[in-house]
């Protein structure tokens, strides 16, 4: 018996009283200039958005993220959705999810991306566990590239995670989802508000130390997403939030004994958990580190997404 191939079938969207959008109409039609699109299937939601695949009238497809107007009531809120637009439509970089444009009707903001087909690192990570070291190998060397570009121009991402590193048709890397993401105004400005996603949230963000913190909190979750795509859950997962965070702030993990992973690896993802941001490895520290002298393939077949790949 065969397992349903789960990637045929369009998600359905729940329909649930919170403030995520209404299914839009079949045709969307463009306050700004008038153009049409032709709404697609529903290809999932997160705690803002609900994302439909969306069909201009020259038949090019994009991925259209929908946030409902009237979920935008505070000022808060609508800073935070500027600000990843003002950010995100900044980046050009083969792997960041491309932002192509953004318009409104009467109930809804769209924004437009390129189409993820693959979804996401945290979907393929739900099906297989653990990935072999190559395809690791193969998977963080472009989210690096795509981290220095950002780093590059003075954006830190905040909410590095399995679930926002997308994959398009040819398994190509693509960071996505700019929500927390901060533009840095000098090169000595620093961060103070607390953000993230328990699990990859950096220790210094959690002292909320005087200073702030900066870049280094992109190079943990590195380290957090390293770790999980090798190990099959994140390094301080607990049932407690607060059992996180004070594992976090204690450094406190271990590298299971029923689990073989390279002595290269392991020195890698110690490296870049370290209490103190300063001591991480830079990002071309980490793409020069041993870890990435092991085998490393040029592309990866799409049937990884199901089970460990046959290398030929
Ligand atoms: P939120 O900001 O609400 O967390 P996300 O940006 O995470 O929204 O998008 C919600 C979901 O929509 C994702 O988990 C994914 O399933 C889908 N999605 C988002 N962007 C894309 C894309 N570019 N291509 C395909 N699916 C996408």
């Amino acid at each position: 018996q065969h397992q349903e191939e789960p990637k045929q079938k369009a998600a359905k969207p729940k329909e649930k009283p919170s403030s995520l959008c209404k299914t839009p109409p079949t045709t969307i039609r463009s306050k700004n200039t008038g153009a049409q699109f032709h709404r697609g299937i529903f290809l999932g939601e997160g705690g803002f958005a609900r994302c439909f695949q969306i069909q201009d009238e020259n038949g090019n497809v994009y991925a259209a993220k929908t946030i409902a107007k009237a979920s935008l009531t505070s000022a808060k809120t609508r800073a935070k959705l500027l600000g990843e637009i003002k950010v995100h439509q900044s980046m050009d970089h083969p792997n960041i999810v491309k932002f192509v444009e953004c318009f409104e009707d009467d109930v809804n903001v769209y924004i437009l991306l390129e189409v993820c087909s693959n979804k996401t690192l945290m979907d393929m990570h739900r099906r297989r566990k653990r990935f072999t070291e190559q395809e690791v190998r193969y998977f963080l060397i472009q989210i690096l590239g795509a981290v220095k570009y950002m780093h590059g121009r003075r954006v830190i991402h905040r909410d590095l995670k399995l679930g926002n590193i997308f994959l398009d048709h040819g398994m190509n890397i693509k960071i996505g989802d700019f929500g927390l993401a901060a533009l840095l105004l000098s090169d000595t400005d620093r961060k103070k508000t607390i953000c993230g996603t328990p699990n990859y949230i950096a220790p210094e963000v959690l002292f909320g130390k005087e200073d702030g913190h900066s870049f280094e909190v992109d190079l943990w979750s590195v380290g957090i997403i390293l770790y999980a795509m090798l190990i099959g859950k994140p390094p301080f997962q607990s049932k407690e939030v607060n059992l996180i965070y004070k594992k976090i702030k204690a450094i406190e993990y271990e590298f299971p004994a029923e689990i073989k992973i390279s002595p290269e690896a392991k020195d890698l993802i110690q490296s870049l958990l370290n209490k103190d941001p300063n001591a991480r490895p830079s990002l071309d520290q980490i793409a020069d580190h041993p870890f990435f002298h092991g085998e490393m393939p040029s592309h990866l077949p799409s049937t990884c997404l199901e089970g460990v790949p046959h290398w030929k």
